[in-house]
C-alpha cells in the first residue's frame, strides 16, 4: 500500500499513471493532501467515486496515528505520534497571541545521541532516524487534526537534525514546494555539529540556522552538552563565521538560562565577547524544569539583567515566550516517553 502523504507531484503521477488516469488527477490529489489536509481518499470529492475506489486499492492518505494529544492552557498542542513500527515522536504546534503565525516544532529522530544534560529526549539515547516522509507527516497530521495551515516550521523537536541531514533537507524541500512555506520560515536548530554546519553553508539556503549554544565558556558548555567535547566552542566559532561568510545569513543563538549556572553577569559579558564578530540574534530561553534534573529557572530579574547586557553589546535579544510548559511541550521537555 502506498502512503500518499509526503509524496511529491511526480511520485503521485506515477500512481495515477499506473491507474491509467490523467496528470490532472495527480494535481488534484496533491492539492487534497497538502492544501486541504484530508484524512481519507473519500474526502477527495472532485475525484469520481469509481476512481477513488481504484485509488483506495493501492494507496492510503497516511499510516501515522495520533497516540496522545494534549492542549495547553496557552493553546499549544502537543502530539505523540506513532509510526507503523511502534516508535513514537512528539510534535508541537505553537500559536502566539496577536500573530497569525502557526509554528510546528518537528522531530527529526526517535531519541537522540547527543544527550544534553538538560534534555528529556537525550535520556532515551538514539533509536533511529526519521525518514523525510515521517518528518513531513508530522506537519500534515497537525493540519489534518486542526484544520489550520502551518506557516512556520522549526526543527527543534526530538533529535539532532544535522545528524539526519539528508532527510531533513528532503523534508524542507517538500515544505517549501508542496506546502508553499517560504524557506525563510524554516529553521534548523543544531547542538553544534561542526562539519554539518559547514556542509549546510555550502548549500547556501535561505532557511535560518539556530545554534543551541547555552553557555559562554567551554567548561560550562561541557557540563550541559557532551557534544562540546567533540566540537568545542573555538571550532564552533570558526564554523559559524564560515557559515555567515558563505550565506550572508544571520544566525540565531539559543541560550538556555539556568539559575546560578550560566545566568550571571560574568557569563553575559563572556557571551557578548564570544559573539562580538558573529552576525546573530540571541534567543534567551528561561529553563523549564523537568523531573530528571536539578536545574532551576532564573528569577525574572536576572533574566532581564542578562538580556539588557546582551542588548548593550549591540545584539537583538528576545526572551522566548514559554509555550506549553504545563503539558511538557516546552524546550527540552520533549521525551517521546509515552511509547508503549
Ligand atoms: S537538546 Fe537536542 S541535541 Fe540535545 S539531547 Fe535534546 S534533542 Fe538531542
Amino acid at each position: 500500500m502506498k502512503i500518499l502523504s509526503g509524496l511529491n507531484l511526480e511520485e503521485i503521477q506515477q500512481i495515477t499513471d499506473e491507474l491509467g488516469a490523467s496528470k490532472f488527477r495527480a494535481r488534484q490529489i496533491h492539492n487534497w493532501i497538502y492544501l486541504k489536509s484530508v484524512k481519507e481518499i473519500d474526502e477527495m470529492t472532485d475525484l469520481s467515486s469509481k476512481f477513488r475506489d481504484e485509488l483506495k486499492k493501492v494507496a492510503v492518505v497516511t499510516d501515522i496515528k495520533i497516540k496522545v494529544k494534549q492542549v495547553s492552557s496557552d493553546g499549544t498542542i502537543k502530539y505523540l505520534l506513532e509510526f507503523p513500527d511502534g516508535e513514537c515522536v512528539e510534535t508541537v504546534l505553537m500559536r502566539f497571541d496577536n500573530r497569525s503565525n502557526l509554528t510546528a516544532c518537528v522531530s527529526s529522530q526517535v531519541g537522540c545521541a547527543v544527550n544534553c544534560s538538560f534534555c528529556a529526549t537525550g535520556k532515551r539515547g538514539f533509536i533511529r532516524n526519521l525518514d523525510y516522509k515521517e518528518i513531513v507527516e508530522q506537519v500534515l497530521t497537525i493540519q489534518r487534526d486542526t484544520g489550520l495551515k502551518v506557516t512556520n516550521i522549526v526543527f527543534m523537536g526530538q533529535g539532532e537534525p544535522l545528524l539526519n541531514l539528508d532527510n531533513v533537507l528532503k523534508a524542507m524541500k517538500i515544505f517549501n514546494e508542496n506546502f508553499q512555506i517560504g524557506a525563510r520560515r524554516l529553521t534548523v536548530s543544531t547542538s553544534g555539529i561542526v562539519p554539518k554546519i559547514k556542509e549546510l553553508a555550502e548549500l547556501d539556503m535561505q532557511s535560518t540556522l539556530a545554534l543551541s549554544l547555552h553557555a559562554s565558556n567551554h567548561e560550562t558548555r561541557l557540563k550541559l552538552m557532551q557534544i562540546e567535547s567533540k566540537y568545542d566552542m573555538t571550532e564552533l566559532h570558526k564554523a559559524l563565521k564560515y557559515y555567515i561568510e558563505k550565506t550572508g545569513r544571520r544566525i540565531t543563538i539559543e541560550y538556555l538560562l539556568i539559575k546560578d549556572l550560566n545566568d550571571t553577569m560574568d557569563c553575559a559579558k563572556e557571551l557578548a565577547h564570544y559573539l562580538k564578530d558573529i552576525k546573530c540574534n540571541i534567543n534567551l530561553i528561561p529553563y523549564n524544569p523537568t523531573a530528571k534534573n536539578d536545574y532551576q529557572r532564573p528569577s525574572n530579574n536576572s533574566i532581564m539583567r542578562f538580556k539588557s547586557l546582551m542588548e548593550h553589546s549591540g545584539k537583538k535579544v528576545t526572551v522566548r515566550l514559554e509555550r506549553g510548559a504545563d503539558i511538557d511541550a516546552a524546550c527540552g521537555q520533549l521525551s517521546g516517553k509515552a511509547k508503549a
